[in-house]
């Protein structure tokens, strides 16, 4: 790394005058600090500009020289982009000259007689930097494939409009496009860059007719602050149709997040509402706008908190293993098989907490390991308690979320729980969810090989509800299929669905694998499950997930029946 004396010297300086002795001094007090070269006349200084262009940080000019003065010089220097961004501190013993030198550019002057060293050194010093940071300031502002302001420049500036402009009343507007990265690795970086300086310049001539500034950040996010629009699904088309004009061939999707201007709540956090709009539509080509309302911050202030509260919920206990039984139905009467274990939040202010409102969450930000391994342990010491006071093996399938099967001692977790409990291996039943094999499957095959060859068995979760095909699952290491709950809601009536459900229940039977209907809830569509040859039905129409003390009349039930 280069010290800061040496990056000094890398400075060069063009001493300009037509008197010897001038030039000698000067030169000796800046050759302490900086490469310095000479001219003595305003020509030779031109030439010598343009031979030292790129690397000339300063100019020291004399005003009165033979042949071609300062003031000339000044001009010529003026007049060329280049040039005009090298400083230029004149060196005068007038004082009438000194004004006319700035109106012409010069940076600021240094009068003669010299002064002390430590004051012209200081002077040269200054310049130099006030001259190289409007240049990074002026490189930086700009985002260089848009043309719009770059991230950091944006909020400051969004930030300044707000505060000296409240009564502008500024939207936060967010545009996206679908796949960027897909749309990257298919046509490269370079056309890609293309469509990005496009979209930028579309905003730039929406910026000319209404008020406001924008930038690019994140690839392919552009970041609007303009005043309120009427429509902004016309301002989303707009943009959508001059793509799909530029590039006819190509689907390019953007989706829009607004977020309106609202007393109190500044740019930052605007832009936060705004992006969190605009990602709930992500991927929905058919609704790709979304305006922030007051059920989104609902949500998300009931997500902050219950994110907030978990370490408690955890400390005090206040998750509770539910059991929902699973009947084989081949039996008559039908014939307690197995359970599953579903997790329940009973939050000491908000009550009863469904699932579906915080797995998901947790699935995102990593916090579901914590919570399922406190259901998986309670599970594992419940299977053997029902053993202990019944002399029953109840099997209980646990959810095992796709955030679970990256922890690599998800084996010895398992393996722990079956130990510490003295349970068999085939007492406790995985489920994962279908889309999970479909996203990581080579190394979620190998994980659930493993566990298989341990005698855990495999149940696959949701089935039909992601993208699998019927013909992926010969290759696939389970040995439950779980039919999801949307094609048994309407085999009553829907042919098509009873169809559907008729060639599932064929192919897992050609596959030896089981099935278990989920959802049932009434005698009509299990008397059609039952003539499929259907194995196995979880659903209200037996029962809802219990507590375990609730769950005991099942398996008591269950034990009158086998001893009668
Ligand atoms: P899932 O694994 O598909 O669980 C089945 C869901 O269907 C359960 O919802 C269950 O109560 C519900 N259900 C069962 N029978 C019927 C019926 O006849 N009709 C209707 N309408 N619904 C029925 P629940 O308990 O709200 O769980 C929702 C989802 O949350 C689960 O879907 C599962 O994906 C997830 N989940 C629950 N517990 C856990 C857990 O401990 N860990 C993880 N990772 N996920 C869990
Ligand atoms: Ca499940
Ligand atoms: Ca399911």
């Amino acid at each position: 790394m280069l010290k800061s004396k040496q990056i000094q010297r890398l400075r060069k300086v063009l001493v300009v005058d037509d008197q010897e002795i001038n030039r000698d001094v000067l030169g000796m007090i800046l050759e302490e600090q900086y490469e310095v070269i000479y001219a003595c006349n305003g020509k030779e200084a031109v030439e010598q500009i343009k031979n030292n262009i790129s690397n000339l940080s300063i100019i020291m000019l004399d005003l009165i020289m033979p042949e071609m003065d300062g003031f000339q010089v000044l001009d010529v220097i003026n007049s060329d982009e280049q040039m005009k961004k090298i400083p230029v501190i004149v060196l005068t013993s007038e004082k009438s000259a000194e004004l006319l030198a700035l109106q012409k550019g010069a940076a600021d002057f240094i009068t003669k007689p010299f002064d002390m060293h430590e004051v012209i050194l200081a002077r040269v010093s200054r310049i130099i930097e006030l001259c190289e940071g409007r240049e990074l300031i002026l490189s930086a502002e700009r985002d260089k494939i848009s043309n719009l302001y770059s991230q950091n420049f944006f909020y400051v500036y969004a930030q300044r409009l707000y505060t000296l402009h409240k009564n502008l009343n500024l939207d936060a507007v967010v545009l996206n496009i679908e796949q960027f990265h897909s749309l990257n690795a298919t046509n490269g970086r370079e056309f890609c860059d293309g469509i990005l300086a496009f979209v930028g310049n579309e905003i730039n001539s929406f910026l000319q007719e209404s008020e406001g500034i924008a930038s690019r950040s994140d690839a392919d996010r552009f970041d609007i602050y303009c005043v309120h629009q009427p429509d902004y699904k016309q301002l989303l088309e707009r943009f959508q149709s001059a793509l799909n004009k530029q590039y006819p061939r190509i689907n390019i999707h953007l989706r829009m997040g607004v977020n309106m201007a609202q007393e109190g709540v500044e740019p930052f956090q605007q832009f936060d509402r705004a992006r969190t709009a605009c990602n709930m539509v992500r991927g929905d080509y058919q609704r790709p706008l979304m305006i922030y309302n007051e059920d989104i911050l609902a949500k998300e202030l009931l997500h902050h908190r219950l994110i907030n509260d978990l370490n408690t919920a955890i400390k005090e206990n206040q998750f509770k293993v539910y059991y929902q039984p699973k009947y084989n139905i081949q039996c008559d009467p039908p014939r307690l098989s197995s359970a599953e274990a579903l997790i329940r939040w009973k939050h000491p202010q908000l009550g009863m907490i469904s699932p579906g409102e915080f797995i998901p969450l947790f699935e995102g930000n990593g916090l579901i390991s914590l919570v399922d391994n406190i259901v998986w342990a309670q599970t594992g010491k419940q299977i053997a308690e029902w053993k202990k006071k019944y002399n029953f093996t109840l099997p209980v399938s646990v959810n095992v979320s796709r955030a679970d099967l990256f922890s690599n001692d998800l084996v010895s977790v398992f393996k722990k729980i079956v130990e510490e409990n003295g349970l068999d291996y085939s007492d406790l039943k995985i489920e994962v969810t279908e889309s999970a094999y479909t996203q990581n499957s080579k190394q979620l095959t190998d994980l659930i090989t493993t566990l298989r060859s341990i005698g855990f068995a495999i149940e696959m979760d949701d089935f039909g509800s992601g993208y699998s095909s019927l013909n992926m699952l010969s290759s696939m290491p389970i040995d439950v299929l779980k039919m999801d709950m949307k094609f048994i809601r309407n085999i009553e009536n829907s042919d098509t669905d009873k169809k559907l459900v008729s060639l599932i229940l064929d192919i897992a039977k050609y596959l030896n694998l089981l099935v278990v209907a989920e959802g049932v809830e009434t005698t009509g569509q299990l008397d059609i499950l039952k003539e499929g040859k259907c194995d196995l039905v979880q659903g209200y129409y037996f029962s809802k997930p219990l507590p375990a003390e609730e769950f005991e009349q099942l398996i008591e039930k269950e034990l009158s029946i086998k001893r009668d």
